[in-house]
């Protein structure tokens, strides 16, 4: 008996050499090759996953029966096109649409789209399986399956009941337990990516999010037996990276043996060597664990301490409670204690959000010792998410916009089909004005503290002389735009150019060459540019503080200010240092820096004969702009690598004065 083809695609860009398996309907495949009926009936014949011409695609196909796509923000264009495509060269095949970018509301959606067949509403295994067996029926039921939409002869929507929800994860099997990638895998034009879920769901609903759904709310796990093999399978199968794809990683107390289960997977085979997590909200005690335990191994690119908002109001409204301030500065200071790099996560353009309370939020960040990575995101309108909601817009003056999406790192390509997705720009509370100036101080803080350029003149106004983290920067940013022939001014001219060509719907995406045929997202785009012109860019600085603490009147000596300039220049890795720096100080900078990032109130101590700064870097890029781009800003970026860290200083001849003095 001749099979009937099954097509499956999840595509997703590609980083370079590296792609991630396409576990979404890997694993629709497993589940439903192990129904006999199917395996006899259907052949799976290909797993789509690069965004390949979608006509080229369409030819190949050898009479397709059935073509499922798995959808979300970054492949919903790419998919339309595909399914068109489809479509138009073999009109009797089925063409189902899963994922989360499926809207829950149907009902015009075959009006516009009307070569897909099928709507899959939330978890796509059963349903999937069941379109399968209703496809061999003389007269096929679809209606009779649970959770999807059917588009009619006319193009409306039949909807039919949502299967109740189940958290029985342990009939799904792991599809690379099964096999289902064993030939992909081979592919040695690739680096896969693997995907692990270990569980489904999450107990929280935040508004912005279309997990907050509360058909998700319910946390299903899967068996340990089963994560254990799949560890081993990427271990043997040398995945570089693991990507856990739960919601709320750590949220379980298993999360930590099987953190040390991946451990002794890398100690065993060298892989998987990296390992990306969304960490469970409110970070807590097992969270840390599991961070310095992957930190050991080598594992942890970062742990993220999410806040999304810190504004009260804003946090009611998105459904959201954050730890509170007090203990999320004790727990920066553990983490930095044990040399484990932390990020937060800010969005812009939340409901009741302000201008002021938006900047407020970020600066009270850094003063509870957030320095490392503090990444700031437009807010965007997910079709489920609780925020599209029609009445809620309404309430709150939310106003978004289409924009291509932002695929930071991506391979810069031409002939692309463009990604999607709306991003908020206004509401009752932060007007467009407002909107275009919080950007471009999100924009500031990323480049120049986060990232380093300024940062260490900032935290010792800050310690030594009580200024506003807010204060500093917002000069910053004043200064650079009242010179717009200056290094910095020119920068904020063009992300100014970017911010307005993104609300003509335009492309947040920056193309600099000479670091690589890559996306760079716009603060990592200037920091680029600023950080290869270190001697102007540190003229400007300095002409900035000067004017910055005399305008304030805050007494800072020639002797201070020419220490200070020197360490924030020597200590930002740049592509053409050597690997040995040596800068003479006359103060104690590093230990100063140690305490006062911390958030201690001090002022640096004076050594009467000087002292050397000694830096020894790992790596001398000599001026190779792809590599120092890839290592420092790429992959460096969450693991703090564009800030040096072997840092010492010379004993002094003479003993430091001690004029240390907490106040
Ligand atoms: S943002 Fe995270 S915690 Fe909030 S609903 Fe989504 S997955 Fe859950």
């Amino acid at each position: 008996m001749t099979r009937r083809n099954v097509y499956l695609a999840q595509v997703n860009y590609q980083f370079g050499r590296n792609a991630f398996l396409p576990y979404s309907v890997g694993i629709i495949q497993a589940y439903c090759e192990q129904i006999p009926e199917i395996s006899e009936n259907f052949e799976f014949v290909d797993l789509m996953f690069r965004r390949t011409d979608p006509d080229e695609v369409a030819s190949n196909m050898v009479d397709p029966a059935v073509l499922g796509l798995s959808c979300y923000i970054w492949n919903w264009e790419y998919n339309k096109a595909l399914a068109k495509s489809v479509k138009a060269a073999h009109p009797d095949c089925l063409i189902v649409f899963g994922g989360p970018q499926v809207p829950n509301n149907s009902a015009d959606f075959f009006d516009t789209h009307a070569y897909v067949d099928i709507l899959v509403h939330f978890a796509g295994e059963i349903p999937f399986s069941e379109i399968l067996l209703q496809f061999l029926q003389r007269k096929p039921d679809f209606a009779s399956v649970n959770s999807l939409s059917i588009r009619q002869t006319d193009n409306s929507s039949l909807k039919s009941d949502l299967r109740p929800i189940s958290r029985d994860l342990e009939t799904i099997p792991s599809p690379y337990l099964c096999g289902v990638f064993d030939d992909l895998i081979q592919d040695a034009r690739y680096d896969f990516h693997a995907s692990q879920e270990t569980h489904r769901g999450c107990p929280y609903a935040c508004t912005f999010c279309d997990w907050g759904a509360a058909y998700f709310s319910k946390v299903g796990i899967f068996p340990d037996s089963r994560l254990e093999a799949e560890l081993e399978w990427f271990g043997q199968r040398e995945i570089e990276l693991l990507y856990n794809c739960d919601a709320n990683y750590g949220i379980l107390k298993r999360d930590l043996d099987l953190t040390y289960k991946l451990i002794e997977t890398k100690s065993k085979y060298s892989f998987p060597k990296s390992f990306r997590a969304a960490y469970a909200k409110n970070s807590n005690d097992r969270v840390f664990k599991i961070a310095r335990s992957l930190n050991e191994a080598d594992l942890c690119k970062g742990v993220t301490l999410s806040f999304q908002s810190t504004h009260e109001e804003t946090l009611d409204l998105i459904k959201r409670s954050n730890i509170k301030m007090d203990d999320f500065s004790a727990l920066m200071r553990s983490y930095k204690d044990e040399n484990i790099p932390t990020y937060s996560e800010i969005i812009l353009g939340l409901p009741g959000e302000s201008y002021d309370s938006f900047v407020d939020g970020i600066c009270s960040l850094i003063e509870s010792g957030q320095h490392g990575s503090i990444n700031i995101y437009p807010c965007l309108v997910l079709p489920n998410a609780e925020l599209n909601d029609t009445d809620h817009r309404r309430e709150h003056g939310i106003k978004s916009i289409p924009v291509p999406l932002q695929a930071a790192h991506s391979t810069a390509s031409e002939n692309e089909i463009a990604e999607n997705c709306d991003i908020i720009v206004e509401t009752a509370t932060m007007p467009l004005a407002d909107w275009r100036r919080a950007y471009l101080f999100g924009w500031t803080i990323q480049c120049f503290h986060s990232m380093g350029l300024a940062q260490f003149l900032a935290i010792y106004l800050n310690a030594a002389e009580n200024f506003p983290f807010r204060t500093f920067y917002e000069e910053l940013l004043d200064f650079a735009e009242a010179r717009p022939h200056s290094l910095t001014g020119k920068q904020v001219a063009l992300i100014s150019q970017v911010i307005e060509r993104v609300l003509q719907g335009g492309s947040w995406d920056v193309l600099k060459p000479e670091f690589g045929n890559i996306n760079w997202p716009p603060e990592e785009a200037t920091f680029l540019s600023l950080v290869c012109h270190k001697d102007a860019l540190y003229d400007e600085v300095t002409e900035f503080f000067e004017d910055l603490v005399a305008r304030h009147e805050v007494a800072v000596s020639e002797e201070i200010l020419r220490d200070l300039i020197s360490y924030q220049k020597a200590v930002v890795v740049d592509p053409y240092a050597s690997q040995e720096i040596k800068v003479p100080l006359h103060h104690r900078l590093p230990e100063f820096f140690g305490l006062a990032s911390a958030g201690k109130k001090l002022r640096p101590v004076s050594v009467e004969n000087g002292v050397a700064l000694e830096i020894h870097s790992e790596a001398a890029f000599e001026g190779d702009l792809a590599a120092y781009a890839k290592e420092v800003v790429w992959y460096g970026r969450k693991k703090v690598r564009y800030l040096h860290t072997n840092i010492t200083t010379s004993l002094p001849s003479v003993v430091a004065s001690q004029r240390q003095a907490a106040f």
